[in-house]
Parts: structure tokens; sequence; C-alpha cells
């Protein structure tokens, strides 16, 4: 039995309420998921930009961000109802395209001891990233998963759209770091997520987690979407750090903004937040996964 939130339009981000979830188990150790892949890796984006990092990227997506680099995840793009029956492992921790395929879906009991068979020598990794995809699409799953990584003794990383706040909810006493996008409809493409975003933030910051806000800006970002941006962190704490990545080009999505944009960019936020940061994915740069 697995917990996939089914959007009936993927253009709709909503709550995971009882109209678009399977059924709930009892035990949630016991609750099936469905990756994509499993590697070890450097974090390249954010302030945490530099760490060992072991990555799991879950399935399942309700948006369509323009740069997307992992459409496999993205429901909208995968036919109804699909489900990937495999995920890909590195064959060990760091070696890269050298992989191999397992099985979907596995529950949360079986994918604590993979990661702790993966995370070798003991204590390799920053952290255990839960990534996608968007991973709170499949938070019944995540339920088992993060208090049972917890109690193995490691650190964990939600990086997350930032809109799924009633999924967050269900999760977030068990996550230890969120990288939280704002979306910005000039760079994605899609509708914007503002109320979404809010109230993410704020959950985040009520409950005492350490929490970073990423920005994706192309050469066409419109200054009143970062304006908007700046406002909700800084109504919420200003000194929460703001990392403006600057987009990568992949597929269509090929307009980069300049250095000056950047500056300009920063300069701005600067009138209301206390901690605006430029980080390019340094893990692209290096060509690592
Ligand atoms: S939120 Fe992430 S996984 Fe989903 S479409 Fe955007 S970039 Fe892709």
């Amino acid at each position: 039995m697995d917990d996939l939130i089914l959007f009936p339009s993927a253009r709709v981000a909503r709550s995971a309420d009882s109209r678009y979830c399977m059924p709930a188990m009892t035990s949630s150790n016991q609750i099936s998921g469905y990756l994509t892949e499993v590697f070890s890796s450097v974090q390249g984006e954010g302030p945490y930009a530099g760490c060992r990092q072991l990555f799991i990227r879950l399935y399942g997506c309700h948006r369509r961000c323009r740069y997307c680099d992992t459409p496999e995840t993205v429901t909208a793009w995968q036919p109804a109802g699909f489900r990937p029956d495999s995920f890909r492992i590195e064959k060990q921790a760091g070696a890269g395209y050298d992989r191999e395929t397992r099985s979907n879906p596995l529950t949360a009991d079986e994918l604590v001891k993979l990661v702790r068979d993966f995370d070798h020598p003991r204590g390799l990794h920053h952290s255990i990233v839960l990534t996608g995809g968007e991973p709170l699409m499949q938070t019944g799953f995540l339920a088992g998963v993060l208090p049972g990584l917890k109690r193995a003794g490691f650190r964990t990383y939600l990086e997350t759209s930032g809109d799924l706040y009633h999924e967050l909810d269900k999760v977030i006493a068990h996550v230890d770091i969120v990288a939280m996008d704002i979306k910005l409809p000039g760079a994605t493409g899609n509708e914007s997520a503002w109320g979404g975003h809010r109230h993410f933030l704020k959950r985040c910051r009520d409950a005492g987690k350490d929490v970073f806000v990423k920005a994706v800006v192309s050469a066409d970002t419109p200054d009143r979407e970062l304006d908007q941006a700046a406002a909700i962190v800084a109504a919420i704490d200003p000194s929460i750090p703001v990392i403006l990545q600057p987009l990568t080009p992949f597929g269509e999505a090929d307009n980069p903004p300049t250095l000056r944009q950047l500056f300009d960019w920063q300069a701005r936020l600067a009138e209301n937040l206390t901690d605006i940061r430029i980080i390019p994915q340094l893990h692209k740069a290096m060509g690592a996964l």
C-alpha cells in the first residue's frame, strides 16, 4: 500500500486531503514509497553547498518548472496514474553513474536500512536529503522514513517547492533542515503560490527549524516577483537566508540572468532582508550527480 498524492490537476497545489490520497495504513513504517534514485554527492545549492549528502529522490511533483532537471519525477509529464517500478542507486556511495536498478515500491523500514547500509564509512554524510520531485507528495511514506532516520542517528534535510504546508505539518517534527523554494512565475513558467509559501515558511519558523529560502531567477524575472518574495520572508523573519540561484540552462530554459541583474536584485532585497546570497548550482559546475 502506498499513499502517493494524486492531484486531479497538476496545475493546482492543494493539501493532500482524503480525496487525493490513497487510504493510509495504521503503521506508517509499513507504507510503501516510490523513488527514482538514490545517490551520494555534494550539496550544490544554498548555504550547505559543499556538504556531502545522501540524496533520496522521490517520485511525484505537482509543479512543472520550465527549468526542471528531473522531468521524470513530474506527475503531469507522466501518464495518468504512473508510478515508477524501479529506481537507480549507485553501486557504492559516490560511484556516480555506475549504478544499478532496484524495485519499487519499498517500505519505510526498507529505505532506512538501505540508508544505513549506504552510509559507508559510517558518518560520511552530513545529512540525508529527501528530495524530488516534491517529497511532500508522499508524506505517509515520509512519516515512517523520517523518524526511522532520526532513530538511526541521521540529520534530515528536506528539499521542497515550499507550498504544500498541510503536508509539511505531518512530518515537520522529524525534519532538521528545510531548503524551501519560493517559486517565481517568471522563471518557472507556472502559476504563483504566494499564499502557500507564506504559510509554509511561517510553519518552519514557528517550529524552530533551520530553514532557508531559495529562488531560481532567470533573465526574465521581474522585480515585482522578488519584491513579493522578500515581503513574505521579511514579515516572518528578515534574517532568514535567501538564496538567489541563477537558472542553470536546461532544455528550453536557456535564459540565465546576467551578473548585473543578480547584483541589482541582491541590493534591492537588502532593503528589507539581512542575508541574501547569490549561489549558482555547484554540483552542475563539478559535473556531479
Ligand atoms: S518543483 Fe522541482 S521537481 Fe517539481 S517541476 Fe519544479 S524543479 Fe521539477
